[in-house]
């Protein structure tokens, strides 16, 4: 019974890359640029911070990636790594689903949480992995976040959100859409604290994570050309009845209607960072 209360036809998958960006190609060494096809070796895409140094269309990286890309040597420690889903409601696939995420992401969950320094400034950080079942948030992840947050304020610390999710896990029901609330309440407390905290909003951060820690910064920084939002722009087509313009729910958008604070190319992403948290850092902040 309890299946079929949960039976649903299988969406229609949407890759973020295959809805305007095509999927990059390989070619044995070389990458194809979704943006302006042209193709660049695979040497000079990682040394140029996976950025096509042609027209600078940002191609996704890996959580574990950005967190050798983002922080000082050697300086990372990860937190709850062995954290994972369950499937609680019984949810159909579910549970072959999140064995094919691991597969595909090495990682037990859609984020990496831990703290690290950056330019020698201690901070707590969460990166979420969009390999990872788009980068869902499940109990899991909800509950990963919260104790990153908790830890932040332990050490009173900055905290940073690397954002890149489809939004929350629908396999999980309520229980998902509760993250929503808990991660917002745990930030609530952190504000209080008077800390700082950075969110980056990468392609796509959209869903339940849009509208509930991504958005709750007080520094929100997007990367350029990334889609954000909450429901889809068919969606709000068809609710509103009205013709969207061109770059509705990119960064450039938001930034120029006030919902992100800037745009930050990744190559100066570091040096961005270094500066936020060297002008941000208090007494407790080492
Ligand atoms: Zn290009």
């Amino acid at each position: 019974m309890l299946k079929n209360t949960f039976y649903k036809k299988k969406y229609i998958p949407v890759n973020p890359y295959t809805e305007d960006r095509k999927q990059e190609g390989s070619i044995s060494g070389k990458k194809l640029c979704p943006s302006c096809s042209s193709v660049i070796p695979e040497t000079e895409l990682v040394e140029n911070f996976k950025v096509c140094p042609l027209c600078s269309c940002h191609f996704p990286l890996s959580a574990r990636e950005r967190i050798e890309m983002m922080l000082d040597k050697d300086s990372f420690r990860e937190f709850d790594s062995g954290l994972s889903s369950y499937n609680v409601l019984d949810f159909p696939e579910y549970d072959e689903k999140l064995l094919e995420a691991e597969q595909n992401s090495g990682l037990k969950e859609a984020i990496i949480t831990g703290c690290g320094r950056i330019g020698g400034h201690k901070l707590v950080l969460g990166v979420m992995e969009s390999q990872f079942m788009m980068g869902s948030m499940g109990s899991a992840v909800g509950e990963k976040i919260c104790r990153a947050v908790e830890r932040a304020m332990e050490a009173g610390c900055p905290l940073l959100m690397c954002c890149t999710s489809g939004g929350a896990r629908m396999q999980e029901g309520m229980l998902s859409l509760m993250q929503m609330a808990k991660t917002s309440a745990v930030l609530s407390r952190f504000h209080k604290e008077g800390l700082l905290y950075i969110s980056i909003m990468l392609h796509p951060t959209t869903g339940g994570v849009s509208a509930s820690f991504a958005s709750l910064a007080d520094i929100i920084i997007a990367e350029p050309g990334a889609l954000i939002g909450f429901a889809g722009p068919r969606v709000i087509r068809q609710t509103i009845g009205q013709t969207l313009p061109d770059n509705f729910q990119r960064a450039e958008f938001l930034l120029e209607h006030g919902m992100v604070d800037m745009i930050v190319e990744r190559s100066q992403l570091n040096a961005t960072l270094e500066f936020l948290l060297r002008i941000h850092q208090g007494g407790a902040n080492g």
